[in-house]
């Protein structure tokens, strides 16, 4: 089969032609549907992570999968050839205190397919080690399924963690319009009645914005972002921002625009540290609070969702031979939505 591997950290991925493994026991292989390309696929391809997460290369990349199950192990349940299955990516030991508690994702010693040593869905077929780690969506599209994994997912859980704190005189702060952005403002919109302003830097994405259904949009490219927001929040500030680009400046310009008692909400991996500005953050009792991925009920949470239609999904599809071009476009800022790569 063709899978699209990482030789080397920096350089492109080479389509090469491996052996597909045979499921023994509880796992499973999958016939990819399609597999979504996160920015995390990028940060990781490019060396960023790899004092975080050593892996020995080559590694067949993609965290974000869906497909049909092609083959099971003897002692799997409940799946048979043909089923519409996603892939729950946390892939955890399962009996550590965080894989016991439900939330696999935060597990001691993950696995992650395709971001470490396990390999992921940027190919023909995937081996799951566990059928534990598939969802089904029967009657679904892998191609609208694969997003929710990783995109469609990790907004869901982050949101779920400040709702309490939202309300219709409120105001949400969303930074980067990308694949998990589109789903934050919705998973907003859906679940509390804030009033959500998304921050863009181009028209295209100041279209999508307002598609997911952001109420105000701010083109940081032309506009000041902390009087934009004092001007629409009316010099109150944001009980929540979003933050889903993390970079040192968003993150800067993020804390400004706080209210008191007002969460920042960490998402994003752009940038490596940032200032928390001690007195303010006491003063006004600011709290930050990181998120992770989403765990596996929360993905059948999310596919709920989809299938009563309560979420937009935009995908931009690639061949697998046509990967290089979709890492560049997402990279270049030009896909809006999700680049999925269709096998
Ligand atoms: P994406 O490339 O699809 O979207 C990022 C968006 O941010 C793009 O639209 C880009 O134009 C925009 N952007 C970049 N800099 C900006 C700025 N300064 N101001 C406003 N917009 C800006 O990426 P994605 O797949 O949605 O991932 C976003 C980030 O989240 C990445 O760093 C990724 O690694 C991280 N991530 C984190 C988790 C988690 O569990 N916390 C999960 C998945 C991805
Ligand atoms: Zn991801
Ligand atoms: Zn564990």
């Amino acid at each position: 089969m063709k899978a699209a591997r990482l030789h080397n950290y920096g350089e492109p991925l080479q389509l090469d032609e491996v052996d597909l493994l045979k499921p023994k026991g509880a796992s499973v292989v999958i016939r990819v549907g399609a597999a979504g390309i996160c920015h995390s696929d990028i940060h990781f391809m490019h060396g960023e992570w790899q004092k975080a997460i050593p892996v020995k290369l080559p590694v067949t990349i993609g965290h974000e999968t869906a497909g049909y199950v092609e083959e099971v192990g003897e002692s799997v349940r409940g799946l048979v050839k043909g089923d519409v299955v996603a892939v729950f990516g946390g892939w955890g030991c399962g009996v550590c205190q965080f894989c016991k508690g439900g939330d696999e994702q935060l597990c001691n010693s993950p696995r992650w397919p395709g971001l470490s040593q396990s390999d992921g869905g940027y190919a023909e077929y995937m081996y799951v080690p566990s059928y534990r780690f598939l969802v089904k969506a029967s009657g679904l599209d892998p191609k609208y399924i694969a997003p929710l994994t990783d995109a469609g997912l990790t907004p869901y859980r982050a949101v779920k963690k400040v709702r309490h704190m939202l309300n219709p005189n409120s105001f949400t702060l969303v930074f980067g319009v990308g694949g998990l952005g589109s789903y934050a403002i919705q998973y907003l919109k859906l679940f509390s009645p804030t009033n959500v302003i998304a921050v863009v830097r181009d028209e295209p994405k100041a279209k999508l914005a307002k598609e997911m259904g952001s109420d105000y949009i701010i083109n940081s490219k032309n506009e000041d972002v902390v009087s934009s927001v004092n001007k629409i929040t009316g010099n109150q500030g944001v009980n929540v921002v979003f933050d889903i680009v993390a970079s040192k400046d968003t993150l800067d310009v993020g804390i400004a625009c706080l209210k008191k008692s007002g969460a920042l909400v960490l998402v994003g991996l752009m940038g490596s540290s940032f200032n928390i500005p001690v007195v303010e953050s006491v003063i006004n009792e600011y709290s930050v609070i990181g998120s992770l991925w989403g765990n596996y009920n929360e993905l059948t949470e999310v596919i709920s969702l989809a299938r009563a239609n309560k979420l937009k999904t935009v995908v931009n599809p690639f061949k697998l031979d046509e990967v290089e071009k979709a890492i560049e476009n997402l990279e270049s800022g030009k896909i809006q939505g999700r680049a999925i790569l269709i096998p």
